[in-house]
């Protein structure tokens, strides 16, 4: 089998995937600023690294996946000036900052979990990890890489520079061209050169959020709290790290400068960065006003959606496309996925269904086990090829042609042989369970089904056929339901 191969950002290419220590396997992943809900981009982020997650765990590696909380420092604009944005909002709301934090941590889990997503093994907070991030810029200064202007702490680009950093790599920026497009008034005064960023930012008297530090009150540059988290669980040096690739720069260019101005060591082996959900082309974005969230998606209650969705459905639309292409939100290929989840789930529940039934006489084609095979293969294949979820499921609707015939009686178990057809029934389960994380929706709702069955007690009554009476009162029975015959009509009760 092809080993499993992951587009580097650091290289540029698709690099072997080797881990540090075998078989360990550390994931950092960006998590969200807990200050809104998150929208349906967040979650196609979030989505690839649950697949990596689950992907690398089914091969068989311990992966410990730390996936933060941003619950500070991360200011309005991204930069270093400007209002914090949680304490942004809880100003606008009248709430304590940590009440923010709290109900949009709660909206993301429940969001997730909706999704199917996989929890995370760690999932530190900002705010848990001040005496880290003070510790790692009391060494930084130390180091001469930072240093202290009027109560804030800057990392010193050009020290950085010239001892060997190259702050630019990871997002092909030239320096000369991030100091045009730098922002003047970005620490305005404080910094030495214009390209350096806030380790520690000093709070203005009505910042709400700060606390103590040996420069004074203040509060931890948004940077910071990654290098800190990913370094203290995973490693001064761990095999992955990924986020939204709007994150490349600045957030992890810093990232790779503070990692290795601490530690001697380039922070992180593989880079991961997945590509936007857009809306017509456009980056869905809070700030652009075009992001709808998860809970609009599935009531359709939004003016972009032409009828409501499922989260399989949106999973599923996510998979189609493989992480480092950008994917286009449109209503028809929502609805075409749709179509295309239940045609995998349907295939799904068939094959549980089945089992094997040897028949005496029947010779086992060698070239059915071949085509299984092959489509399992391919399956891999697309995971291994820098996770192209979009070719592992082409290949689970070549293996679901070879279910169908076998529910229709084309074809027979036995015509497959014992092996291969159990090799086609974990194979199908798994990948699409455990790889890809998608689930079988249950359909349909059990108070409408009951209130039919009543009709057809009802009917049955009339007609005097007492048995189909006695079987419907016994399907009833069978759920834990008792049929009420009463003067006033006939309803159902939990039995007590
Ligand atoms: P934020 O809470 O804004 O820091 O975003 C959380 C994660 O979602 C980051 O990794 C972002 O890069 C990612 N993200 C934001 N917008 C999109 C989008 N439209 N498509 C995919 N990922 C996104
Ligand atoms: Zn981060």
């Amino acid at each position: 089998m092809q080993p499993l191969r992951i587009f580097n950002t650091l290289s540029r290419e698709k690099e072997p995937f080797q881990p540090l220590t075998p078989p360990h396997v550390g994931l950092y992943v960006c998590g969200p600023t807990v200050y809104n809900y998150v929208h349906l981009g967040n979650v196609r982020t979030f989505m690839t690294f649950d697949v990596l997650f689950r992907y690398l765990t089914h091969l068989g590696y311990k992966v410990r996946y730390v996936r933060n909380l941003t619950d500070v420092g991360h200011l309005v604009g991204d930069g270093d000036e400007g209002e914090d944005k949680i304490g942004r909002m809880a100003k606008l709301e009248k709430l304590e900052p940590m009440e923010i934090v709290q109900r949009y941590t709660n909206d993301f889990h429940t969001i997730l979990a909706q999704f199917n997503f996989k929890p995370p093994s760690i999932e530190p907070t900002a705010t848990g990890h001040l005496i880290e991030q003070i510790e790692a810029v009391k060494k930084l200064i130390d180091k001469k890489l930072a240093y202290e202007s009027n109560g804030s702490v800057y990392f010193d680009i050009e020290r950085y520079n010239a001892q060997g950093g190259r702050y630019g790599q990871l997002s092909g920026r030239i320096l000369d061209d991030l100091l045009t497009e730098t922002r003047e008034l970005d620490g305005v005064g404080e910094k030495r050169n214009p390209l350096d960023f806030a380790l520690w930012k000093r709070a203005a008297p009505e910042h709400l959020m700060r606390w103590p530090s040996p420069w004074g009150e203040g509060f931890p540059g948004w940077h910071l709290e990654c290098t800190c988290m990913s370094t203290k669980y995973l490693g001064q040096q761990f095999d992955i790290h990924g986020g939204g690739m709007d994150l490349k720069f600045p957030h992890h260019e810093c990232e790779i400068a503070q990692g290795s101005g601490l530690n001697d060591i380039p922070p992180v082996r593989y880079w991961m960065h997945t590509n936007m959900l857009t809306v017509n082309g456009q980056k869905m974005s809070k700030s652009l006003g075009n992001s709808f969230l998860p809970g609009e998606l599935f009531s359709g209650n939004h003016p972009v959606l032409e009828r409501a969705y499922s989260p399989m459905t949106a999973r599923f639309f996510m998979l189609q496309s493989q992480y480092r292409s950008t994917l286009d939100f449109s209503n028809e290929a929502l609805q075409s996925a749709q179509k295309g989840y239940k045609r995998l789930i349907n295939g799904l529940r068939l094959i549980r269904q089945m089992d094997y039934v040897a028949v005496e006489g029947m010779a086992i084609d060698p070239a059915q086990g071949e085509e299984i095979r092959n489509g399992v293969q391919g399956c891999y294949d697309g995971m291994n090829d820098d996770l192209n979820t979009a070719v592992t499921i082409a290949h689970l609707f070549t293996l679901l042609k070879k279910i169908n015939s076998l529910y229709t009686g084309q074809l027979s178990p036995a015509a497959l042989g014992e092996e291969s057809f159990r090799f086609l029934k974990t194979s199908f389960v798994t990948i699409i369970e455990d790889v890809l994380g998608l689930l079988e929706e249950k359909q349909g709702n059990a108070e409408d089904l009951a209130a039919g069955l009543l009709d057809l007690y009802r009917d049955f009554k009339t007609q005097k056929q007492y048995q189909k009476v006695d079987q419907i009162r016994a399907y009833f029975k069978a759920n834990g339901l008792v049929i009420k015959d009463m003067k006033t009509g006939i309803d159902w009760a939990y039995e007590e």
